[in-house]
């Protein structure tokens, strides 16, 4: 057994972990509790127990697959989103706190209009993370997934699966909002957003994730110029685009918006960290 107790796990992953993690503490005990199937609680109440060897070989491998700056979420499997437990893969982004204000807005216009049941759509749904915690919360909405991925689409599928609502959620193979067979209510989108050029400055971990759901060409907005331009044919009456930007395109993504848009509501919000985070066009 290569170390005596979980304490001697944990204290030589953390040295390997320093020069990746900010918290490599809160990793090593992540890694090691995802691996004995226990909370972090309970990890840190028994640090003196035995590692069995199986455990300890396995765990030996995920440090060194975090050392090479493959992030934590691909090697455990998983990652909380809005309160929710969502699998992920290589194949698709992982959820970020700062897109749980898309849920959020989401779910206020839901509110206020309560309409006959909703019809939305989520476009590059990747894990799933955003329409299948719409879907969980607004039981009677009817969900479109729209991806250009179908490993992408896998692991929505799974994700969907395990909150039981497959049977509200069409699948849609596709490029944006062409594959949407009808307007919807709600359209949410977190696309790609950052500029090509700025690939080799992302850290490394960042760079383990699919290129297509990160890069949208050479100013990082060609995603969202064409979602503009899709969306009018695809929106409800009274419906709502929320889109996800980066935290310094809030005034030209607004102007971009505003030239498709000369009849609605356009605006951005900011997220907690009062940086610009989604555009929101609301239709009369
Ligand atoms: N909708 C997914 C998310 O928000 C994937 C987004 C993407 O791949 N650009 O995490």
């Amino acid at each position: 057994m290569p170390w005596d107790d979980l304490e001697a796990a944990r204290r030589w992953a953390v040295a390997r972990l320093v020069p990746v993690a900010e918290k490599p503490h809160l990793e090593a005990e992540i890694l090691l509790a995802t691996l004995l199937d226990w909370n972090r609680a309970r990890l840190l109440a028994h640090l003196d127990a035995p590692i069995p060897e199986t455990l300890a070989t396995t765990f030996r491998t995920w440090v060194l697959r975090r050392a090479t700056g493959e992030p934590l979420p691909y090697i455990t499997g998983r990652i909380e989103f809005c309160a929710l437990e969502f699998a992920v893969t290589p194949a698709v982004l992982i959820p970020r706190p700062e897109t749980e204000l898309l849920v959020e807005m989401a779910l206020e216009h839901a509110d206020v209009t309560p309409s006959a049941p909703p019809i939305i759509a989520d476009v590059g749904t990747g894990s799933g993370c955003i329409v299948i915690t719409l879907a969980s919360r607004l039981p009677q909405a009817q969900c479109y997934a729209i991806d250009l991925s179908p490993a992408a689409m896998e692991v929505a599928r799974q994700n969907a699966a395990r909150y039981g609502v497959l049977e509200r959620l069409h699948f849609l193979e596709g490029d944006l909002l062409a594959p949407l067979p009808e307007p919807a209510d709600i359209i949410v989108s977190n696309p790609p957003y950052i500029a090509d050029t700025e690939w080799d400055n992302l850290p490394v971990s960042v760079r383990h994730e699919p290129a297509m759901a990160l890069l949208a060409g050479c100013d990082g907005l060609n995603a969202v110029r064409r979602l503009l331009a899709q969306a009018p044919a695809k929106m409800r009456p009274g419906g709502i685009l929320l889109v996800e930007i980066g935290e310094r395109q809030g005034a030209v993504v607004l102007a971009l918006a505003q030239q498709v848009f000369t009849h609605a509501e356009c605006r951005i919000r900011t997220d907690l960290a009062g940086k610009d985070r989604v555009l929101q066009i609301r239709l009369p």
